[in-house]
C-alpha cells in the first residue's frame, strides 16, 4: 500500500510511525510545505491515552527524556487573588490511568517523532507544497507541478487544511474571539523574585471572567524556562493560523491588569510574547472523501480549543486507530472501507472532546456571582471531578450529561488501539451499514457548566 501523509505536524509524524509499526511493507512518504519542521508554539500536553500509544510506540524513554522528570502538582487559582481552588497530584491521575500525561516543548515533541520516523526508514520530504489533490484518484500535485499517485493520502495539514476545503468547500472554522498570548521567562528571573518563587514548586491555572493563564516549567538543561500562556477571552488581535506574530505587551498587560497580583509580579517581566487567535473546526464534517481515498486526521479534521487541553493528544490517537482499521484491509480495494471504520469508531469521541473544550470555556470563564461559587465550592470539594467514582473499565461511548464523573476517564483513560479493534471486531464484517454514524453524537453542546467534566 502506498501512502502519502500532507503535513509533518505531531498528527502527521505519529501516524507515519503508527502506520510503520502495524505493517512494514507499507510504504509511508510524509510531505512537509516548510524546509523544516517548525520550531514554534510552546507547552503542548500529551494525556495519557496519548502517551500509552507512545509507549506502544516503543518512544516513552525520549518522551520522558524532552519532558524531565517533572511530576508537578497541579493548582487551579482564582484569577483575583490566587488562591487555590483545587489541588490535582500526579500520583492520584497516575494510578488512575495507568500511565502519566507528559508535558514539554511542542516543538521538542514534534523533533522526537520525527527523528524516530527517520531510524525507522520513513521518508520525510520537506520543502514540498501540496498544491492540490485529486481524491478520486488518488494524486497530490505539489507546488512544483510534481504529480504523486497513491493508494492513500492522508491529509495531516493542521487547522487550515486545504485538503479539507477541496473534500467540502463549504467547512468553515469558528473563530472563538479568544487572543492566546504565549510567554516564556527564564526559571532563574523566578527563583529571584520571592513573589514568584512559589510558582515554581507546581503548575499553575487562574480562570476567570475575562480569561485564562496556564503557566509551569518545560524544556531541559539549558533549555528549561518557565512559560505562561494568556487566553484573553475578548481579544480579537491575533491572526488565526498565525502562531509567530509578535504580541504587544501594553496591550497583554492591561488585559490581565485587576488579575492576582503575582500575575502582575509575573507580567514586569514579560519581554516579549506570540500571539494567536484561537480557533476550532466545525463537527460533523465528513472526514473521509466520496472516493473513499483520502482521509482527514488531527487538527485538519477536529480543531478544538486548548481548554480540552486534548488537541496533540487525539492527533497522536487518530494515528494508532487509523493504523488498526487499514489493517483489517486485505486489499487495496478495501482501504474506503477501513477509513469510513475509521471515522465511524473515532468521530463521536472527537465531537464529545471538541464541545468539552467549549463547555469548559464557558465553565472556566464565568463572571463572579453565584454560578462561580458555585463552580468553584465543586472544585473544592471534588478536584478530580468526581473521576475516581469511576470502576476503572474502559469507557467506550461519550458520557451522557448525567455521567459528568466519567468525562475526565473517558477524555483521558481511552485505549485507542484496543477500543478501536474492539470495534473492529463488531463492525468490519457487518457491511455498509454498521459503519453509518450514529447521530447521538451532535449532541454534546448544551452549554450548561454544570455538566462539565474536568
Ligand atoms: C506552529 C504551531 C504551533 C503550535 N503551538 C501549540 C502550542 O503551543 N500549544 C498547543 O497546545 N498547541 C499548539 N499547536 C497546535 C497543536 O500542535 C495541534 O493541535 C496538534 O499537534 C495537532 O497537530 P496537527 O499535526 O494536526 O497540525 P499542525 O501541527 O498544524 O501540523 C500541520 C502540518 O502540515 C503542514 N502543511 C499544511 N499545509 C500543507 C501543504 N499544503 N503541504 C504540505 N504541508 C502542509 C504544516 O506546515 C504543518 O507542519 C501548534 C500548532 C502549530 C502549527
Amino acid at each position: 500500500m502506498d501512502i502519502i501523509i500532507i503535513g509533518a505536524g505531531i498528527a502527521g509524524l505519529s501516524t507515519a510511525l503508527s502506520l510503520h509499526q502495524k505493517c512494514d511493507r507499507w510504504t509511508i512518504t510524509v510531505l512537509e510545505r516548510h524546509d523544516t519542521l517548525q520550531a514554534l508554539g510552546s507547552v503542548i500536553g500529551i494525556m495519557p491515552s496519548g502517551t500509552k500509544v507512545l509507549r506502544h510506540l516503543g518512544l516513552l524513554d525520549d518522551v520522558w527524556r524532552v519532558c524531565g522528570d517533572r511530576k508537578p502538582v497541579v493548582n487551579w487559582r482564582r484569577w483575583k487573588d490566587g488562591s487555590v481552588l483545587m489541588t490535582q497530584t500526579p500520583p492520584e491521575r497516575e494510578e488512575m490511568f495507568g500511565i502519566r500525561a507528559a508535558t514539554g516543548k511542542r516543538a521538542d515533541f514534534q523533533k522526537l517523532l520525527y527523528d524516530a520516523a527517520v531510524k525507522r526508514g520513513i521518508a520525510v520530504r520537506f520543502n514540498q507544497y501540496v498544491a492540490d489533490v485529486d481524491e478520486t484518484v488518488p494524486t497530490v500535485t505539489l507546488k512544483t507541478g510534481e504529480v504523486i499517485t497513491a493508494d492513500l493520502i492522508i491529509a495531516a495539514d493542521g487547522i487550515n487544511s486545504a485538503t479539507r476545503r477541496t473534500l467540502d468547500p463549504v467547512s468553515f472554522q469558528t473563530f472563538s474571539g479568544i487572543d492566546d498570548y504565549m510567554t516564556s521567562i527564564p526559571c532563574s528571573v523566578l527563583e529571584a523574585d520571592p513573589a514568584l518563587q512559589p510558582l515554581l514548586t507546581s503548575a499553575n491555572l487562574w480562570w476567570g471572567p475575562t480569561g485564562c493563564v496556564i503557566a509551569g516549567i518545560a524544556g531541559v538543561g539549558s533549555e528549561e524556562r518557565y512559560y505562561a500562556e494568556f487566553c484573553n477571552i475578548n481579544g480579537n488581535t491575533g491572526v488565526q493560523g498565525q502562531w509567530s506574530q509578535e504580541a504587544d505587551i501594553a496591550e497583554l498587560r492591561t488585559a490581565f491588569a485587576d488579575w492576582d497580583p503575582t500575575l502582575q509580579a509575573l507580567l514586569g517581566h514579560v519581554e516579549s510574547a506570540k500571539i494567536w487567535h484561537l480557533a476550532y473546526t466545525q463537527m460533523g464534517l465528513d472526514w473521509v472523501s466520496q472516493s473513499g481515498k483520502v482521509v482527514l486526521i488531527g487538527d485538519a479534521a477536529h480543531a478544538m480549543l486548548p481548554h480540552a487541553m486534548a488537541g496533540a493528544t487525539t492527533a497522536i490517537e487518530d494515528g494508532a486507530s487509523l493504523a488498526e482499521c487499514l489493517s483489517r484491509a486485505t486489499s487495496v480495494a478495501q482501504i474506503p472501507r477501513s477509513l469510513r471504520a475509521f471515522a465511524a469508531i473515532r468521530r463521536p469521541r472527537l465531537a464529545y472532546i471538541q464541545s468539552e473544550g467549549r463547555n469548559r470555556s464557558k465553565m472556566f470563564h464565568l463572571p463572579d456571582g453565584p454560578a462561580q461559587q458555585a463552580r468553584d465550592e465543586m472544585f473544592k470539594k471534588n478536584p478530580m471531578m468526581g473521576a475516581p467514582a469511576w470502576d476503572g473499565k474502559h469507557i467506550d461511548e461519550p458520557p451522557s450529561a448525567k455521567q459528568r464523573h466519567l468525562g475526565m476517564p473517558y477524555v483521558v483513560g481511552h485505549e485507542a488501539i484496543d477500543y478501536t479493534n474492539r470495534r473492529l471486531d463488531d463492525i468490519w464484517d457487518k457491511g455498509e451499514e454498521a459503519l453509518e454514524l450514529k447521530e447521538r453524537w451532535w449532541d454534546f453542546s448544551g452549554g450548561d457548566p454544570e455538566l462539565v467534566s474536568g
